[in-house]
């Protein structure tokens, strides 16, 4: 689910341009940074520098990840380049439902000035994925949020918007291209099954998407996220500590009745209360003894 408030109309802005002629774009493949090139003034100030033209030219994404490349170079210490490299990869995958009325709303806010929100991919209702940003690059879907120990989850992870308005079911189309794009991103990057969630999941007491008619089993049973043995829910031991279970699997328990109500949106779906009934207990026994 978005984090703003309200989208408010607004005219964009005119953008400062980055004159050809002074400064030449630099795609990020082919960038070198080294000692000399620490010198130069970075490319904020370049942008100052130059006079605003009113035309509609925007400073690239090649642009601004050059910028943040010169600001990972700790000026403190000495350089010299090592050959030996590549980029993060992301590790986790965030899905969440849109709370928008349509796709192209959705990616008109991700694209306004003031939102401040964004993810990798949205997917339509009909089945259209539309990637909004380069997998290696940091979206910002989650917002403050916690999975185990993990507590900047944007940093690590690839957010997944479904256009939805959160009390409607989700089209076979749509989870179908889900499905698909899911597995291309766990291979392609190598992220555990494990690390498929929610964004309820990581931040339960500010979100509760995606919402309950979102079929985390069949996901499961593709090999993405985790699901409990409907054929062997054991009674639990009486030092069963179901805090315990839940922190173990990811949940943020210093809010439990928020971790509680994430928990049985995600796993129990008929009951929603704030409270672990046996059977509750049960399925959190389940998931812990099987995953965990
Ligand atoms: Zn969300």
């Amino acid at each position: 689910m978005l984090s703003f408030s309200a989208v408010i109309a607004c005219s964009t802005p005119k953008n400062r341009v980055l004159q050809a002629n002074h400064t030449p774009v630099i795609r990020t493949d082919t960038v070198k940074i080294n000692a000399d090139a620490v010198d130069l003034p970075p490319v904020t100030e370049a942008l100052e520098a130059q006079q605003a033209v009113d035309i509609p030219v925007v400073v690239t994404t090649e642009d601004q990840v050059r910028e943040m490349m010169r600001q990972g170079i700790n000026k403190g210490a000495d350089w010299t380049e090592t050959i030996h490299y590549d980029v993060r990869k992301p590790n986790f995958v965030i899905i969440h439902h849109t709370a928008q009325h349509s796709l192209n709303q959705t990616i008109r806010t991700f694209q306004l000035p003031h939102t401040k929100v964004s993810s990798h991919y949205v997917i339509g209702k009909d089945g259209r994925v539309v990637q909004m940003l380069n997998d290696y690059l940091r979206s910002w879907h989650a917002g403050r949020s916690k999975w185990g120990n993990v507590t900047d989850l944007n940093s690590v992870s690839i957010g997944i918007e479904l256009d939805n308005n959160g009390k409607e079911p989700f089209p076979e189309a749509q989870i179908g291209a889900l499905l698909s794009l899911l597995d291309t991103l766990k291979t392609k990057y190598q992220i555990p099954f494990t690390n498929f969630i929610g964004h309820a999941d990581i931040a339960p007491t500010r979100k509760d998407d995606p919402s309950v008619l979102f079929p985390w089993k069949r996901l499961a049973e593709r090999g993405f996220g985790v699901w409990y043995d409907e054929s062997n829910l054991l009674p639990v031991p009486d030092n069963f500590n179901h805090v315990d279970a839940l922190r173990i699997i990811g949940y943020d328990v210093s809010n439990l009745r928020a971790a509680i109500i994430a928990f049985k949106r995600k796993f129990i779906v008929v009951d929603t209360g704030e409270t672990l009934t046996e059977f509750d207990k049960r399925v959190l026994y389940n998931l812990y003894r099987r995953y965990f």
